[in-house]
């Protein structure tokens, strides 16, 4: 008989071996078992039943390789949705969240007397962006692109499983958003933005689709795509968001000042005290400190 004390101190020690965070074992194993953390640790002296052991061994064995827990579960949690992930989309990060949050004020903040924002997710991915601002802001009529048909697929069922009405396109940025003729009140993009030949965690580069990682040389390629074509798809008053590598500060400032010159524009950290959110306004008056 193993207790879950004693299965998850021995996977909790052979993930530091490995350099794998050590509370992956107990976040695989509360949603395995779909318990409650303090349920779990209130009988963690009593036996493992036996199907639930053999799947957190078959799981923990893929983590120990360096497989995300996610793939291994098949999902991921994000802004509160169950969110399908597999090798074809990114998997949703927190830092995202954020994004998400700050986006939903800005929108009161400019938009709360509006019957609808036409908004649209850029790169959409799983569609975790998408869902969760539709979601949480019903105002939101929302548009996700994306170039890969496979993330697509992906992102349609989340929505399904969401109850999110989204109107997906497929095609390069904001092409075709520009082809349809939508005009946007709010341009949300988290774009690939790590530089193409930075070194990466193993599993991230084995497992997660590199179309939706790397950047070009200075991991700013997208950015520039998109400033470059935004005046065709953004309405009068309008603003854009967007997500960003931490060291890219400076070169972002310049590539805003060169490609928007006529717009305001404020870098914003993310919780771990990292410049991570890029919010640009067009004819937008942002008052300080909100
Ligand atoms: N929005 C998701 C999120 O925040 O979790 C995924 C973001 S991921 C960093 C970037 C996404 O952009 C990927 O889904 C990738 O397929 C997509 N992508 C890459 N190149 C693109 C392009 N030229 N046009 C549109 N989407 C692109
Ligand atoms: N934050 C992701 C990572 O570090 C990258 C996301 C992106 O390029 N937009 O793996």
């Amino acid at each position: 008989m193993t207790t879950f004390a004693q299965s998850v101190r021995e996977y909790e020690n052979r993930c530091i071996e490995k350099d794998i965070p050590a509370e992956t074992v107990m976040a695989f194993l509360v949603e395995l078992s779909q318990r409650e953390r303090y349920d779990l640790y209130a009988n963690f002296d009593s036996a493992m039943p036996e199907d639930l052991q053999r799947e957190f061994d078959e799981g923990m064995a893929r983590i120990l390789q360096g497989e995300p827990m996610s793939h291994v579960l098949g999902y991921s949690w994000f802004y509160g949705y169950k969110i399908l992930v597999n090798g074809d989309v990114l998997i949703p990060r927190y830092e995202t969240e954020e994004l998400c949050a700050g986006i939903l004020s800005r929108m009161d903040e400019f938009f709360g007397d509006r019957d609808e924002i036409v908004t649209a997710d850029i790169g959409t991915g799983s569609g975790a962006i998408a869902i969760t601002l539709k979601n949480e802001e019903p105002k939101v009529k929302m548009y996700a692109t994306d170039i890969s048909e496979e993330a697509l697929v992906v992102a349609k069922k989340n929505a399904e499983i969401n109850d999110a009405p989204i109107t997906f396109l497929c095609g390069d940025m904001s092409e075709p958003i520009e082809k349809e003729n939508i005009k946007l009140d709010v341009l949300v993009c988290n774009p690939p933005y790590i530089p193409q030949d930075e070194v990466m965690e193993k599993s991230v580069t084995d497992f997660e689709p590199h179309v939706a990682l790397f950047g070009g040389e200075d991991g700013l390629f997208f950015y520039r795509k998109i400033f470059a074509h935004c005046h065709e798809v953004l309405k009068e008053k309008a603003f854009m968001a967007f997500e960003m590598g931490w060291n890219q500060r400076e070169a972002m400032t310049s590539l805003i000042k060169e490609y928007l010159p006529e717009m305001s524009f404020e870098i914003v950290k993310d919780i771990n005290g990292k410049d991570r959110m890029l919010y640009v306004y067009r004819n937008l008056e942002k008052e300080k400190n909100i």
